[in-house]
C-alpha cells in the first residue's frame, strides 16, 4: 500500500469554516490507483465512506465522522485541448476551481469571470452545481460540463454523460452513490481580451460585499423562489446575531462567520435560529445550501 491512511485526524483544517471534529480514518489520495486503494481499505474494514472536496460547503459535526473520510484536495490533474472550435478540459475531481480559472484566464475566455472567487474543487462544483447571482455566462458550473467519470465502491470506473445527470439549483443528482472522479468540460474557444480587467473588477466587488477575511462556508441558505435570502435575514435584524463563536456576518446576512473558535453546534444552532426567525417574521421557509457531514 502506498497510500497512507491516518487515524483520528481533525477535519477543521480541511474546511473553509475551520470547524469540525475528527475523522476516524483519513486519507488524501493523489492518483486514481490511490483512490482505488482507499476504497479497497474501506471495503475490507467495512467502513462507511465520506468524501471531502475543497471543504468549502460543509459543516462537519463536533463528534466527527465515522469510517473513512477521503479528502480529494490532492487528487488533482488537468489537461486541455482545442478541438472543433472549443476548449476541452479534462481534470481529476480534486483539481481546484482556481486551476480551472487559470486555464480560462490564460486563454482569455468568458468562464474566467464566472470562476473568479469560487472556492473548492471541480468535483464539489459538480455535486453542488455551484453558481453565481450575477448574470454571467456561464452562471452555473454544470453549464460547462460534458461528462464525468465516477468510481464505484468496488473501484470500477463508469462514464456518465451530462444527459445522465439531473441538474438543478445548487444540486446535481445521478452520480450517487459513487464518487465523482473525473470531470470533462468544454467551452467555445472565443478570446475576450477584456476578461482580465473584468475578473479584477468582479474580485473587488466580491471583496466589498462578502466577509472574505473570515472563515465561512459562503452562502449558508439557498434563495427561496422569488426571494433573496440575504435580504430576508437582514430584514429580520439578524446581522451580527451570535451563538458561541458563530455569528451572522455584519457584511453579508447569508454568511455565518467563525469569529472565535466556533463549534459545529454553534453554527448549527445559529442556522436553526435564523430559519425559525425568518419563518416567524417573514413566513418563508429557508433551507440550507451547506451540507452537514458526520455524526449529529
Ligand atoms: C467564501 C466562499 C464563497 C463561496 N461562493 C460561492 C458562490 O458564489 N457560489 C456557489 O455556488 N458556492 C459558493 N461557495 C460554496 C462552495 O465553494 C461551493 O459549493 C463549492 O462548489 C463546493 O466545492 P467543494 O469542493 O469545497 O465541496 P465540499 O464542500 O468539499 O463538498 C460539498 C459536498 O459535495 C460532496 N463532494 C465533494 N466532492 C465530491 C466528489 N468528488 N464526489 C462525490 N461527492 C463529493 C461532499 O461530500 C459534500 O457533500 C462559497 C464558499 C465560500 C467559503
Amino acid at each position: 500500500m502506498s497510500l497512507s491512511i491516518l487515524n483520528n485526524v481533525n477535519l477543521a483544517q480541511y474546511t473553509s469554516w475551520m470547524i469540525g471534529g475528527d475523522a476516524d480514518h483519513f486519507c488524501l489520495p493523489t492518483t486514481v490507483d490511490e483512490l482505488k486503494e482507499a476504497l479497497a481499505f474501506a471495503k475490507q474494514n467495512q467502513l462507511p465512506i465520506t468524501i471531502l472536496g475543497g471543504g468549502s460547503n460543509v459543516l462537519i459535526s463536533d463528534k466527527g465522522i465515522r469510517g473513512l473520510t477521503i479528502g480529494l484536495r490532492r487528487f488533482s490533474e488537468i489537461s486541455t485541448e482545442i478541438r472543433d472550435g472549443r476548449l476541452h478540459i479534462n481534470c481529476l475531481s480534486g483539481t481546484a476551481k482556481s486551476e480551472l480559472l487559470k486555464v480560462f484566464l490564460k486563454n482569455q475566455m468568458g468562464p474566467a469571470l464566472f470562476l473568479a472567487g469560487l472556492p473548492g474543487d471541480v468535483g464539489g462544483g459538480v455535486v453542488m452545481n455551484a453558481g453565481v447571482a450575477e448574470m454571467f455566462t456561464p452562471r452555473e458550473f454544470m453549464e460547462m460540463v460534458d461528462s464525468i467519470d465516477v468510481m464505484t465502491i468496488d473501484g470500477e470506473i463508469k462514464e456518465l454523460q451530462k444527459s445522465d445527470l439531473k441538474i438543478s439549483y445548487r444540486h446535481t443528482d445521478g452520480w450517487q452513490p459513487h464518487i465523482v472522479m473525473r470531470v470533462r468540460l468544454s467551452w467555445p474557444y472565443e478570446r475576450k481580451p477584456e476578461i482580465l480587467t473584468q475578473v479584477r473588477e468582479a474580485n473587488k466587488i466580491r471583496l466589498s460585499k462578502q466577509p472574505l477575511d473570515m472563515p465561512s462556508c459562503g452562502s449558508v441558505f439557498k434563495n427561496p423562489e422569488g426571494y433573496k435570502v440575504a435580504q430576508l435575514i437582514d430584514q429580520c435584524g439578524l446581522k451580527g446575531y451570535r451563538i458561541g463563536g458563530a455569528q451572522v456576518s455584519t457584511k453579508h446576512a447569508n454568511f455565518i462567520v467563525n469569529v472565535e473558535e466556533a463549534k459545529a453546534a454553534d453554527a448549527w444552532n445559529l442556522i436553526l435560529h435564523v430559519q425559525k426567525t425568518v419563518k416567524e417574521q417573514k413566513g418563508v421557509d429557508i433551507v440550507t445550501e451547506v451540507i452537514r457531514l458526520g455524526d449529529w
